[in-house]
């Protein structure tokens, strides 16, 4: 079976075409400036050079359309028809308290996508953009949807609830939801996966630290917390997000700079965190290499950002009376030395004890980092959305065909 996963943005649309049989990839790509001047495809076949073309694209379904063609090309193509696509999976950003796990896309699936528009506003009206689009151009394929949310459906009210009046939730469904959910699923299971233990017999904190970062505490095998809340501006410090602050900043600071709630929306997540504090860079190599200049604003918004992921590290050791398991993932958990060595230093009382030359190694697989004697396990553990995705497609279609 071939999956085809995509992810709509407004403007932009990534895709990634899997081979279900060895769950390889045969191509990926991205169509940008949807709707603008000069749109652009690019196309990764693999085995075949990347192709790039700029073209006009007005809306999801003519860079479906074109995606079709690519898939298809006979020059750069990986199949000759598009019957060959046997499902489509799509990422979709918000499944509000009405998914748990991924669905099969249905009408009703869908009214429910569009009555959660007023909780993403940015994404979910995209992401159905995207279902429609693939309707429209390969009528016959099942589609399947899969929810940045749907992992963490598991919390308790403990965790999920704000001490606010309680009309709010009724009323508005203002609580924690949590997002990455599709990352902090796939990175737990592989690390229980490389442990050899399974992961309800774990306490796990992973650690998802990429533009937009979450921790999620994973006990018994279930999100009992996470760091995101009802939006993805909650928790750590992120690259130009600044996380939790008193919320009393917000009508003091729209006082005092006179500032509209689009405006204020705008500085808490595109101008504040990691580019805020440097006055550099939200990218955590750029704000590194200052550091390493001797840039004290730069040095400061590391040693900010490091700190509070450590806060929360302490916190859900809390929340889940013990730790057992520490996981690094996404585009700083994966890669900077420095980052994974500043947030497990000076922990080892909770029984975090990093291996040095381990932490160094540069290698994309899954690994441990922490010394053999450390009492908590510390991996990084690549991240793989898209595959996550595939499978579950995969899965769901076929127990429907079984049917
Ligand atoms: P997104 O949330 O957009 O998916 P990513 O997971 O790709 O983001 O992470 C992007 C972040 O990862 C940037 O801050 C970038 O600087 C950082 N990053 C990527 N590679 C490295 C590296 N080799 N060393 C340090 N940081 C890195």
């Amino acid at each position: 079976m071939k999956v085809l996963v995509i992810n709509a943005g407004s403007s932009s649309l990534k895709y990634q075409f899997f081979n279900m049989s060895n769950e390889s990839v045969l191509a990926s790509g991205n169509v940008e400036r949807i709707g603008m001047d000069s749109s652009i495809v690019t196309h990764y076949p693999v085995d075949k050079p990347e192709v790039r073309e700029v073209s006009e694209i007005l809306d999801h379904v003519t860079a479906v359309k074109r995606v079709a063609e690519m898939l298809t090309h006979p020059e750069f193509g990986t199949i000759t028809h598009l019957n060959e696509i046997d499902a489509v999976g799509h990422r979709v950003v918000h499944g509000g308290e009405a998914f748990s796990s991924s669905v099969l896309v249905t009408q009703a699936v869908k009214d429910e996508i569009r009555r959660l528009f007023d909780l993403a506003p940015l994404h979910n009206p995209a992401h159905m953009m995207g279902i429609t689009a693939v309707e429209t151009t390969l009528p016959d394929v099942p589609q399947v949807v899969v929810f940045d949310t749907a992992f963490h459906q598991t919390m308790p009210n403990t965790s999920y609830l704000y001490p606010i009046p309680t009309v709010l939730y009724r009323r508005h469904k203002v609580r924690r939801y949590g997002f990455h959910g599709t990352s902090h699923s796939y990175v737990s299971d592989q690390a229980a996966e490389f442990l050899q233990k399974p992961l309800e017999s774990l306490k796990m904190i992973t650690c998802h630290i990429g533009n937009g970062a979450s921790l999620a505490a994973i006990l018994d095998g279930k999100s009992l917390d996470t760091s995101m809340g009802m939006t993805p501006l909650e928790g750590l410090m992120m690259g130009t997000r600044s996380g939790d602050l008193d919320p009393a900043i917000v009508p003091y600071v729209m006082n005092k700079e006179e500032l509209t709630l689009s405006e204020v929306n705008s500085m808490l997540n595109k101008h504040s965190g990691m580019l805020a504090v440097s006055g550099i860079s939200s990218d955590m190599r750029e704000v590194t290499e200052a550091m390493n200049e001797g840039d004290k604003n730069a040095k400061l918004a590391f040693d900010m950002y490091t700190y509070r992921v450590k806060k929360y590290i302490g916190a859900y050791a809390a929340a889940m009376n013990g730790l057992d398991t520490l996981v690094f993932t996404a585009g700083v958990g994966e890669n900077s030395v420095v980052f994974r060595q500043a947030v497990c230093e000076g922990i080892s009382f909770l029984g975090v004890e990093l291996d040095h030359a381990r932490n160094a190694e540069r290698r994309k697989d899954a690994r441990e980092i922490s010394t053999e004697g450390s009492r908590v396990k510390v991996l990084v553990v690549p991240t793989n959305e898209e595959l996550l995705i595939a499978r579950d497609t995969y899965r769901i279609v076929n127990q429907v065909k079984l049917q």
